[in-house]
């Protein structure tokens, strides 16, 4: 299959579809594979090493999307790139269509396929494309949180690790999953006291099996949230309700509980955010100011670590787009996840979650 690789046009995004290690997979699967030219450039990969990978370089993303059967993305498909999706064409990359209106009418006109990121689904529930962006969000949070603690960014100037005579930061990261696991293990790591809420009770198990000692897993309650905002310096929301919009957790008259200069980063934020006070912000004005309360509620947070990010995104798509590459849509026959993954095909709805955001049956 001829499978296409268009640069990222959305604003601020550095990430990119392809790394050169994927190129070469699908290269040895028998597929010609084409890279608009300076696609990685964000990501700190070379024109050159997407060549030494087997990868012919195009020149602009008008030829990558009109020669290749199958396009391998990053981010949805822009308003100037509809035109360029062409009938037939399969296109693998995160759509995110119940909040995407316009989008979701471009795919069905132009009659491609669509292959979507966050809606591949393991047998035991789990989203694996979405799973690697939540690490690295999950992971920047507390050191994000870090940052705006000092004193200089308005923060209550205390270091989270402490030092010897000095106490460290305490940590309070509301959801145990993915992110929060993942915020709570660098929270830890870096000398804090951290504490996280989660609802579920075999996740808190899970969690106080593997976590280190200075972090403890509680219950998820009025109280505890009470008590875990009034002791800290650094908040993480990474509450995820499937399929709905965050509950809000905290509510404005909440903050005057906290520390003045504490920092709340609010990861849940690309589904509302768990706070009254949260409204999406981006890498180029990313906190503000509520109560005391310095907030920091990036919608697309894995962006600033572009480089991981694009290795650790590219590493889960590979698997199955070298599928998905081998039979086109057919390779959903009989594959679950894949399945669960196709929105849109041949002007139709092909996913019940998608259609119901639109209140039409699949
Ligand atoms: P997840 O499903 O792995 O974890 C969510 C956790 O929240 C679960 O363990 C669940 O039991 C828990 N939970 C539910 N209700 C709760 C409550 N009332 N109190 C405490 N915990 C509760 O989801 P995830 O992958 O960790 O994602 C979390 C959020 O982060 C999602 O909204 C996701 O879209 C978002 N996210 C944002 C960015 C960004 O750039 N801002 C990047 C990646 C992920």
């Amino acid at each position: 299959m001829k499978i296409g690789c268009p640069r990222e046009i959305k604003n601020h995004e550095y990430r990119v579809g392809l790394t050169p290690a994927a190129v070469r997979a699908y290269v040895a699967a028998g597929h010609e594979l084409f890279v608009e030219e300076g696609a990685g450039a964000g990501s700190g990969i070379t024109d050159e090493e997407y060549v030494a990978a087997g990868a012919t370089i195009l020149a602009t993303a008008d030829e990558v999307w009109h020669e290749a059967e199958m396009i391998v993305k990053v981010k949805e498909p822009l308003a100037a790139e509809y035109s360029q999706m062409k009938e037939g064409q399969l296109v693998y990359t995160y759509f995110h269509f119940a909040a995407a209106e316009a989008l979701l009418q471009a795919c069905l006109e132009r009659g491609i396929t669509a292959l979507a990121y966050e809606t591949v689904k393991e047998a035991d529930g789990s989203l694996p494309l979405l799973k690697p962006m939540s690490e690295v969000a999950g992971r920047m949070a507390p050191l994000m949180g870090a940052f705006y603690l000092s004193r200089p960014q308005g923060g209550r100037g205390t270091l989270p690790t402490g030092v010897p005579g000095v106490a460290p930061a305490n940590i309070l990261v509301i959801g145990g999953g993915v992110v929060g696991y993942n915020a709570a293990r660098v929270a830890s790591g870096l000398g804090a006291r951290v504490m996280v809420l989660d609802v579920n009770q075999s996740r808190l198990e899970y969690l106080s099996h593997i976590m280190p000692a200075n972090c403890f897993p509680l219950y998820s309650d009025a109280h505890s949230l009470e008590e875990g905002l009034r002791d800290a310096d650094i908040v993480i929301g990474a509450v995820l309700i499937p399929g709905a919009k965050a509950p809000r957790l905290i509510r404005r008259d909440h903050l005057s509980l906290m520390r003045p200069g504490a920092v709340f980063v609010d990861v849940a934020i690309d589904q509302g955010g768990i706070a009254e006070t949260s409204h999406p912000t981006t890498h180029s004005d990313p906190v503000f100011v509520v109560d005391n309360v310095i907030h920091y509620c990036v919608a697309n947070m894995p962006g600033a670590y572009a480089r991981t990010s694009t290795y650790s995104l590219s590493n889960y798509t590979t698997a199955y787009g070298l599928k998905l590459a081998a039979r086109g849509v057919e390779a959903c026959r009989g594959n679950a996840p894949l399945l669960g993954g196709l929105n849109v095909h041949r002007g139709k709805i092909t996913c019940l979650p998608v259609a119901q955001a639109f209140g039409l049956e699949a």
